[in-house]
């Protein structure tokens, strides 16, 4: 029972075995726990996506108006209908490979620029790494000063008990999320540490449907980890 989705990067197409068509038998248990069922009206059609719909509507040979629709990128990806369809039917999968079946100038909001940003510079965001660096010595400092003595922010320690990914956003805009975690390991004592480089937590290419980037981004996580010699990896997003 297990189709295979297939994705032709090259013409932005994705591939369903046909039997999907007779697999589905329309009873709807897709669109019962999904969080995205009826937010966005079809473009130029009747009513609100819904999980069935979208699917009917790829097995019927309307894959380009899904495709080009907003229903892959409300879908949260979450895998409930997948999870839930009594035919086994590859529901998550299909709408992610929608996502990664858009032109990529065509991908909504800031995901694609942002992956393209993070392989260039290693976050979504371009923070460069002196003010990073900067940012993580002056916050830590506060943390010091507000309640806990001694503490510090270790960058790049080796042999720590885990090393944690940072989502860009934080020092950005929202430095002071940080100093959550922070206080949390300086009362329980942990052993951590932060990678001076590649350090972003949040894989928009995971959400935008580019894979090698995805993949790459993970592999340079993976990487700070053993440079490191830490063998715990935390993505507090
Ligand atoms: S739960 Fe499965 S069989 Fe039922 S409508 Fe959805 S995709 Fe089709
Ligand atoms: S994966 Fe998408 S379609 Fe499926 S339940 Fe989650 S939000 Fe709905």
């Amino acid at each position: 029972m297990e189709e295979a989705i297939k994705v032709d990067r090259k013409h932005r197409k994705i591939g369903i075995t046909p039997d999907m068509a007779d697999r589905c038998y329309t009873c709807g248990t897709c669109g019962g726990g999904c969080p995205a069922s009826g937010l966005v009206p079809v473009e130029g059609g009747e009513g609100a996506w819904d999980p069935r719909k979208a699917i009917r509507a790829i097995v019927f040979g309307m894959e380009q108006e899904v495709v080009d629709s907003k229903w892959p990128w409300v879908c949260t990806l979450c895998g409930r209908c997948q999870y839930q369809c009594p035919m086994g039917i590859q529901l998550m999968k299909t709408f992610r490979a929608c996502r990664t079946a858009r032109e990529r100038g065509k991908v909504p909001g800031p995901i694609h620029k942002g992956t393209m940003m993070n392989l260039e510079r290693g976050n979504n965001l371009g923070i460069p790494r002196d003010d990073f660096l900067f940012l993580l010595a002056d916050l830590g400092k506060e943390v010091e000063d507000e309640c806990c003595p001694g503490f510090y922010v270790p960058v790049d320690k080796e042999g720590a008990n885990i090393i944690v990914t940072i989502n860009s956003k934080e020092p950005f805009a929202e430095p002071d999320d940080m100093k959550f975690w922070w206080k949390i390991f300086y009362a329980a004592k942990e052993d951590w540490t932060v990678s001076s480089v590649n350090w972003e937590g949040v894989n928009w290419g995971l959400f935008s449907g580019d894979d090698p980037a995805w993949k790459e981004q993970v592999r340079r996580i993976i990487e700070n980890a053993r440079r490191l010699k830490v063998k715990t990896i935390l993505y507090p997003e």
